[in-house]
């Protein structure tokens, strides 16, 4: 189950948001920017999420930067403890770096915890490009014994230099971008 919050055309706003927030120095303009949108989303749209995967989610897990920076996710940071959820760590295998751009069964570690009942993981990552790291990270939830995972991203990455964009950024010209629909629904 994935579910883009709005796409990110590389020359737009958002895409620079998205990578201003985790730059140094971060913008912190940007950080509350996503966080506001994040956060108002997930008001809004975690009942269509929570349908689709047979409940409501009962744990974040950000997609770790295999850009090796150590410590917590710029994204798990920003959020803190505002989704009630507890976080769960995730691993990257130093195997994979940074350039892969297709799946990997074995490019994350995770644990989920060993007692409680059901792990409906909600994966959070800012950008989709190709997928292949948050689908490698639900993966790895599945096969650790997720029931179900859901994958909630800030920004759906657009190449407008990309001949099938085209359409796409035609189509999202208006309304530019609409808070009370999701891709869940549709
Ligand atoms: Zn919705």
């Amino acid at each position: 189950m994935v579910v883009p919050i709005p796409y990110s055309p590389r020359t737009g706003q958002h895409h620079h948001h998205l990578r201003s927030y985790k730059s140094t120095p971060a913008s912190t303009q940007a950080r509350w920017n996503l966080l506001a949108l994040l956060l108002l989303f997930l008001r809004e749209h975690l009942d269509c999420v929570s349908r689709r995967i047979g409940g409501p989610p009962t744990h974040a897990v950000a997609v770790p930067s295999t850009r090796g920076k150590p410590g917590p996710h710029a994204l798990q940071e920003l959020i803190g403890n505002r989704l009630r959820l507890p976080w769960l760590a995730a691993v990257p295998n130093p195997r994979h770096g940074p350039d892969v751009r297709s799946f990997q069964a074995d490019w994350f570690g995770v644990r989920l915890p060993e007692q409680g009942g059901l792990v409906r993981p909600l994966i959070i990552d800012d950008t989709w490009t190709t997928g292949s790291r948050a689908q490698s990270l639900a993966h790895a939830l599945k096969t650790a014994g997720a029931s179900s995972v859901a994958v909630v991203v800030l920004g759906r990455h657009v190449r407008p230099e990309h001949a099938a964009s085209r359409p796409l950024l035609k189509a999202i010209e208006e309304p530019m971008f609409d808070l009370s629909v999701c891709a869940a629904e549709h």
